[in-house]
């Protein structure tokens, strides 16, 4: 409720300035520095770099006083695809740590939802079509099995049409206990705020996700830089800036 009442309280009350606690032209240096650090991160889409960059301008540059919280000059710098809380809840959210196994937001892989099955036929589309090449069934499929890797978790999803059931039991079976070993997988979306930011970020997600007891992934954490990348070199520790919770830390469901 409190987003939403606040949020009210912004678009009644009347603009006017008082007791500001910054008048902009804040940290110009730091706000650079970060702002190189962002740009470089390759972790970042389109999308997580505008919420990122808007967040430190927020925190480094903008004019905040009582009517213009951090909040509220986030959503100013991000322009107008941000124009009230629930368009910057959705901006979280699209931080908000999680894994995300394949097949889901990785469509362009041609062998996604494809029998894994061994072709015995030549396939009528000719030599260079992907199912001839590689003697594979290809066969349109939901079924599948999940392998977990037994150092990062990840899943591999191998697909198997019903004529190839047998196969997929046989899978199954032979990775049945190196799945039930695997430890609970690395996150790989998200928690990039946390790379840059302190804050409540528990309570920053659960606000944006809608999910009073989301709670961050296990073993690993909400920040990106501490997720482990087989043969990546760790992220080196760096000062974070302080992102206060301020009127978003009692807001509960709105929506
Ligand atoms: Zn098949």
């Amino acid at each position: 409720m409190g987003a939403a009442l606040h949020l009210a309280h912004v678009h009644q009350a009347p603009v006017k300035k008082r007791r500001p606690k910054r008048t902009g032209g804040g940290d110009g240096s730091k706000f650079a520095e970060i702002a190189h650090r962002i740009y470089q991160d390759e972790r970042a889409d389109t999308q997580a770099r505008q919420l990122l960059l808007a967040t430190a301008y927020a925190v480094t540059m903008a004019a905040l006083d009582e009517e213009t919280t951090v909040w509220r000059a986030i959503c100013n710098a991000i322009g107008s695809s941000v124009r009230g809380w629930d368009d910057l809840r959705s901006c979280v959210r699209q931080d908000v740590p999680r894994y995300e196994p394949p097949g889901r937001w990785s469509r362009s892989n041609v062998l996604d939802q494809r029998c894994r099955g061994p072709r015995v036929r030549v396939h009528p589309n000719g030599p260079d079509d992907f199912r001839n090449k590689m003697k594979i069934c290809g066969e349109k499929t939901h079924d599948m099995v999940v392998e977990k890797d037994p150092v990062t978790g990840w899943h591999t999803n191998h697909w198997f049409c019903t004529r190839h059931q047998d196969h997929l039991k046989r899978v199954a079976a032979q990775i049945a206990e190196q799945n039930a070993a695997a430890p609970p997988p690395v996150p790989n979306r998200g928690g990039l705020l946390p790379s840059y930011f302190e804050s409540e970020w528990t309570e920053l997600y659960r606000w944006a996700t809608h999910n009073p007891t989301w709670e961050p992934p296990a073993v690993y954490g909400v920040r990106a830089d501490d997720w482990p990348i087989p043969g990546q070199d760790p992220v080196p520790q760096r000062a974070r800036l302080r992102l206060v919770v301020g009127n978003l830390g009692t807001a509960g469901d709105d929506a």
